[in-house]
């Protein structure tokens, strides 16, 4: 696995080592069909194109600490791989399934905010104003890329909604074309229902400057005023 030649001793996180002695030429194939699998496998991940993993590869291999990182890497991902899911009643990433939010006696069972991911329950979690439960959805619909409504969902919502002394939705949706139609759909679905609907609302960020803000959301801003 250590690949003597070529690499050095404690060459920090192998930088620039892309093209080195011993691995093939810029932009080539690597000499060594494992080091290209490895490259190739790596590049498949989210925002990591050839050149970055390449550079993560060789540091794997023959950066300072290589060995150890590679096996403290390949065990937590295996552990991971073992431990995390999904809420089977959220969507919400979780070990315990169902999770805290939804186990806890101290949540507040009427309100019910609708998320598209479950990234999108932290920084609400982390703020710690929201004291009710989440749907996560998984998505948005977005035709264009082929997301459609049969594709998210919808029917788990409903039947969430109607075991639950759900009173309230809160729609916390991007603020995008993807997000707005999204929206829209799930207030059509249950409009027939004694639910309360809502959704966040759009304009200028705290500290913002109004000189600075967008027209689309100054727009907003504007259609959405608050009365003193
Ligand atoms: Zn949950």
């Amino acid at each position: 696995m250590e690949r003597g030649n070529g690499g050095g001793n404690g060459n920090g996180n192998g930088n620039g080592h892309a093209g080195g002695n011993g691995f093939g030429a810029d932009g080539g194939e690597f000499q060594s069909p494992a080091l290209e699998r490895l490259v190739r496998s790596l590049s498949r991940l989210p925002g990591l194109g050839r050149k970055s993993a390449t550079r993560v590869a060789l540091h794997l291999l023959t950066g300072g600490g290589a060995a150890a990182h590679a096996e403290e890497l390949t065990e937590t991902l295996a552990e991971a791989r073992r431990q995390v899911r999904t809420c089977s009643s959220c969507g919400a990433i979780t070990e315990p399934d169902p999770c805290r939010i939804c186990c806890s006696e101290r949540r507040d069972r009427s309100q019910l905010c609708v998320v598209a991911s479950p990234v999108d329950v932290l920084p609400i979690e982390k703020a710690g104003f929201f004291r009710g439960r989440y749907f996560v959805l998984g998505g948005l619909l977005s035709p264009l890329d082929g997301v459609r409504a049969q594709d998210l969902p919808f029917d788990r919502l409903r039947e969430r909604l109607q075991d639950g002394p759900v009173t309230e939705l809160i729609m916390a949706l991007d603020a995008s074309v993807e997000g707005e139609t999204t929206a829209l759909y799930i207030q059509r679905l249950l409009s027939s229902s004694e639910l309360q609907m809502s959704r966040l609302a759009t304009g200028i960020p705290v500290g913002g400057a109004l000189a600075y803000t967008d027209e689309v959301t100054l727009q907003r801003a504007f259609q959405f005023r608050r009365s003193f």
